[in-house]
Formats: structure tokens, C-alpha cells, sequence
């Protein structure tokens, strides 16, 4: 493994494993090797705070060990569920799929696998979804077991999201090469089709 992948890997420990996007990055890991490669800025994780920056920087001067860090009483998505129209767009935009629910039916959240990211807020067409205070009152922790398992989650989500897009592109390659199969077909059909007119002309 290169200096670089374990640099990325040791900030990525420390980072909250929400994969929110408030870092203006698609994921942690993708702000991990930013700051790794690009040089970018430490305090750009803002679930983390302050304790995060002077952990990367830390990191960054090899002073390890990496500490716990938290988020007390963190918030968890609510759907007032009577208002959800089923439209399922709060599904797709979890990043680790802690919304259950079908299309025109009403959703809901698994609040043990909410990880309080707040993407789903915003997205909602009528405005149905808020953060609240998690009922035990529980904190976010990391490194370890939470966020760890909250990692799982989003890397669950994208090995099947790739699969998917796998499965479509084969299928839409198959339906090009059937569509050339048939058009050859009527290609010769068409060809053998002339050349027997032509030699009807002679004959
Ligand atoms: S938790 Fe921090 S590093 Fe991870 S996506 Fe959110 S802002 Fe970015
Ligand atoms: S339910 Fe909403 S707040 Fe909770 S993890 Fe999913 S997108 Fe984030
Ligand atoms: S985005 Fe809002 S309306 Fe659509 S399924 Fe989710 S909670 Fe229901």
C-alpha cells in the first residue's frame, strides 16, 4: 500500500462517516484524498468542527493517535408520514438507506440506521421531512462501531446502485445488438431481393 492510500485512509478514520456532502465533496473518502492530493482545506468537514480540522492536521504532522469524536444528541430525519405523497425521491438521496417505503405508498425512517445527514430535508417536494432529536437522546461517535456500520451502509448502497447501472448497460448494449442484427438481416434481405429483380430483367 502507498504512503498516500494510508495517509487517505487514516483521515478517513477520522472523519464522521456521514457522507453529507457539507464538505462540498460526494463522500468522506472522496474528501479524504482531496486533502491528501489537492492540498485541500482541513475545515472543510462540518459535522466534525474544529475537533476534526485539528485532528487531520495532526494526522497531516504524523502526531497520532487518532481521537473519539462526537456529536452529542445528534438529530434524525422524521417524515410526518400522513403528508408523504410516495413520490420516493428521499430514498434515492439516502446515502445509507435508512428510508423504507414504495412508489405512492407512505415512507418511513429506520431510526437506528439514520445517521442524521440532513441530504433528505431539502429534497422532499412537500416539505414533510424534518430533523429531530433522537428520542434516547444518543450520540454520533467516531471512529468505531457507528460510524463504521453507517460506512457499511453507504458502501452497501453503491455496490448495488453499480450493479444496477451494470445490468441496464448490458441490456441496453443487447438491444443495440439485436437492433444491428435485424437491420443486417433486412440488409441481405434487400440485397438478394434486388440482384434477383435484376436477373428477372434479363432472362
Ligand atoms: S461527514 Fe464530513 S467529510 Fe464526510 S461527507 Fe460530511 S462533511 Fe464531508
Ligand atoms: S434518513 Fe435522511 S437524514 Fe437520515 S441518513 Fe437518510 S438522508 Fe440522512
Ligand atoms: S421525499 Fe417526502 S413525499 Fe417523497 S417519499 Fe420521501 S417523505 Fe414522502
Amino acid at each position: 500500500m502507498s504512503d498516500n492510500t494510508l495517509l487517505v485512509e487514516k483521515i478517513l478514520t477520522a472523519l464522521p462517516q456521514l457522507q453529507c456532502k457539507k464538505c462540498t465533496y460526494e463522500d468522506c473518502l472522496s474528501y479524504a484524498q482531496a486533502v491528501v492530493s489537492d492540498d485541500e482545506d482541513l475545515n472543510k468537514c462540518e459535522p466534525g468542527g474544529t475537533h476534526t480540522e485539528n485532528q487531520l492536521k495532526n494526522i497531516l504532522k504524523n502526531n497520532d493517535p487518532i481521537k473519539e469524536n462526537k456529536i452529542k444528541n445528534y438529530q434524525i430525519a422524521e417524515i410526518r408520514v400522513e403528508e408523504c405523497i410516495g413520490c420516493t425521491i428521499c430514498i434515492k438521496v439516502c446515502p445509507v438507506d435508512a428510508i423504507i417505503g414504495a412508489r405512492h405508498q407512505k415512507h418511513y425512517i429506520l431510526n437506528d440506521q439514520c445517521n442524521g445527514c440532513e441530504l433528505c430535508i431539502s429534497q422532499c417536494p412537500v416539505d414533510c421531512m424534518e430533523m429531530q432529536q433522537y428520542e434516547d437522546n444518543k450520540d454520533w461517535v467516531w471512529p468505531g462501531m457507528q460510524a463504521d456500520t453507517s460506512k457499511v451502509y453507504y458502501d452497501n448502497k453503491n455496490i448495488r446502485l453499480n450493479k444496477i447501472k451494470e445490468a441496464k448497460k448490458i441490456a441496453r448494449e443487447s438491444t443495440n445488438k439485436s437492433h444491428q442484427i435485424k437491420t443486417y438481416i433486412q440488409d441481405v434481405i434487400s440485397r438478394e431481393k434486388s440482384k434477383n429483380n435484376k436477373i428477372k430483367e434479363y432472362e
